[in-house]
């Protein structure tokens, strides 16, 4: 027998981070992993930008893959490598808004959005402002900045 699965913070973060490696390339946008982690350490989802649509965002794409309103969104943790969005060109709701209005009320990240694509990133303000928990792991930014190292210069 096993311990049981692990279901820290840095774990599932840390998964976050090796799905943002299976992002197609891009010059223009940030390569990001999402996972969805339920109360009992269930994943629920996961997610990558720009899987199965150009425009995806990891966080709208982990998001996609389940039911509207599914009711163990209420007790659930996002885990993204990078802050989610609080503005965005290519949909009309962002990363921020479409966990607010999933219910989910716990976000951790590794990194927060640079003044690279946008200028002061929103999503942690919108976040907290809707009652969302927002952890951040600097530990892992490291890590995720890596992915986009040629965003970076
Ligand atoms: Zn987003």
């Amino acid at each position: 027998m096993t311990s049981g699965p692990v279901t820290t913070d840095a774990f599932w973060l840390a998964r976050a981070v090796e799905l943002s490696k299976l992002c197609p390339p891009s010059e223009t946008a940030f390569s990001v992993g999402a996972v969805i982690v339920g109360t009992d350490g269930e994943v629920l989802s996961e997610g990558y930008s720009r899987e199965a649509d150009a425009h995806n965002h990891a966080e709208e794409a982990a998001l996609g893959k389940l039911p509207d309103g599914d009711p163990r969104l209420r007790g659930a943790t996002i885990y993204s490598s990078l802050e989610p969005c609080g503005q965005r060109a290519s949909r009309p709701r962002t990363c921020a808004q479409l966990i607010i209005a999933a219910g989910i009320p716990r976000v951790v990240v590794a990194w927060r959005e640079p003044d690279l694509f946008v200028s002061a990133c929103q999503g942690t303000a919108l976040l907290e402002e809707a009652g969302v928990e927002v952890v951040e792991l600097p530990e892992l930014a490291t890590a995720a900045r890596a992915v986009n190292a040629h965003l970076l210069g």
